[in-house]
């Protein structure tokens, strides 16, 4: 088989991996490229490959840097099916939705402010297109609840194991027959951690593997332990209390709100905390919100002990309180502390998490807590790195707020984890490190290299294209 890293290569975003077999073609991700707006741009319009000759598609996960180009690839002529969990694909097609709105917002403003001698800017897909790949998309449950394969091709079928990354995450074992002889492939998507709150642990694949597509994003780098989270939750919100801070988040809205949230509703139920405000100013993550509410199945032991067994929802209790207009979210930055104001983007690129910042990010007393990787060239990043100034609409802001990053929640496998996955495979030959930067890439290679000799090792550039 021929395998084309056509995106996440050696970078974070824009995972799309091309696989061909016997005439077949099967995309694995079609993600968006995110970071500095004219890279993303170039790499975003041109689709690197002819989308009407693929012949399916699997999606690992609802993050947009995985299925964020799904409707340019629609609307470029793909007319196959795109597999994946049932809540990957109900919480997908909210982030499109959203995905499309930015993009055709984004595109009204550049365009009433457009430079002199600039052409206007058309939004890289609509909502109109985005409707249109609703129809594509294939629910197919993970292999512990339906012990079934999905048959593509022939000679091509694929299983879901749980990836424990977000809600509906999968890896997939893919199983190909060329001239009689059968080669197992494991695509990782992203994989998770255990003991992260509401998600079941990643499942190791029980067949012999040849080959990986791994995630690498944290391959140099050890987390926090998840269970260091309350203990440290807890000494930020009893500081703002006293202080009467305001705490910013900039908010991941699929996976890292709703576990925030949960952890927040379980220390104010066990009295670790006071309950102070905690607005969640993210249409997008009540959306995705309600997706888990319907999903509570899917969902780990302590979830059923801490709220499941209790008939007591999650994600909904007094203090917290969702706002849905413009205005209801303007009205908060006129609200004395301490509150939480939960908003997205969560690399600060664009949402209403920006007028939070504006507007709070130079009083000392203020705390901007980051819950999640921020990539290069974010505003986000630049926080995370303790830049000042930073531009903020066009306005420089000096940061005199604490910046604080809470590196538990993290999604993703830490060193450690992705050592241990490798090592839980068996009959493995080659690996493929994706969806990563450099210095974490070569970390992990090094790393491979001296625990297991015997694996090829390769960290494709983008283009790049394997026989195995
Ligand atoms: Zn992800």
């Amino acid at each position: 088989m021929k395998i084309t890293f056509y995106g996440a290569a050696q970078t974070v975003t824009g995972s799309k991996y091309l696989i061909e077999t016997d005439g077949f073609k099967l995309l694995l991700d079609c993600g968006m490229h995110q970071g500095k707006r004219d890279v993303a741009n170039e790499l975003n319009r041109k689709f690197p490959f002819d989308a009407s000759t693929v012949d399916a598609m699997i999606l690992s996960h609802a993050h947009a840097d995985h299925c964020g180009m799904i409707p340019v690839f629609v609307r470029e002529g793909f007319a196959g099916k795109m597999y994946c969990t049932a809540p990957t694909a109900d919480i997908a097609k909210f982030i499109l939705e959203d995905s499309a709105n930015i993009q055709e917002q984004d595109a009204l403003y550049f365009n009433n402010h457009l430079p002199v001698g600039q052409a206007p800017i058309e939004p890289l897909y609509t909502e109109q297109d985005v409707k249109k790949t609703f129809s594509h998309f294939e629910p197919v449950p993970y292999f512990r609840l339906r012990p079934e394969w999905t048959q593509l091709h022939k000679n091509v079928r694929f299983k879901f194991y749980d990836a424990g990354h977000i809600l509906g995450s999968a890896i997939t074992l893919l199983e190909i027959t060329e001239n009689g002889e059968v080669k197992n492939l494991v695509f990782t998507g992203d994989l998770g951690r255990h003991f992260l709150p509401i998600l079941r642990d990643p499942e190791f694949v029980a067949e012999q593997t040849q080959t990986i597509i791994m995630e690498c994003t944290y391959g140099n780098r050890l987390h926090k332990p998840v269970t260091d989270l309350e203990d440290d939750l807890k000494n930020i919100i009893t500081g703002a209390i006293k202080n009467n801070s305001k705490i910013i988040v900039p908010a991941f809205s699929l996976g890292r709100t709703q576990e925030l949230i949960y952890v927040l509703h379980k220390l104010i139920n066990e009295n670790q905390i006071p309950a102070l405000p905690i607005f969640v100013d993210s249409p997008l993550s009540q959306k995705i919100t309600r997706v888990f509410n319907t999903y509570t199945s899917d969902f780990d032991e302590e979830f059923w002990a801490d709220f499941g067994e209790k008939g007591e929802h999650a994600f909904l209790f007094k203090n917290l309180i969702t706002t849905a207009s413009i205005e209801e979210s303007k009205s908060i930055n006129t609200k004395p502390g301490p509150y939480m104001v939960i908003a997205g983007s969560g690399m600060c690129e664009g949402g209403r998490i920006l007028h939070h910042l504006k507007n709070n990010i130079t009083d000392s007393n203020n705390i901007v807590l980051i819950t999640g990787y921020q990539a290069q060239n974010t505003l986000g990043r630049k926080l995370v790195e303790g830049i000042s100034p930073v531009r903020i609409f066009g306005v420089e802001y000096p940061v005199k707020a604490k910046v604080v990053v809470l590196n538990e929640l993290s999604a993703h496998a830490d060193q450690k984890d992705l050592l241990n996955y490798v090592k839980n495979v068996n009959g493995l030959k080659n690996i493929f490190l994706v969806h990563t930067e450099m210095p974490q890439a070569e970390g992990f290679k090094d790393l491979v290299k001296k625990e297991l000799p015997n694996l090829s090792v390769d960290i494709p550039v983008q283009g790049e294209v394997f026989e195995v």
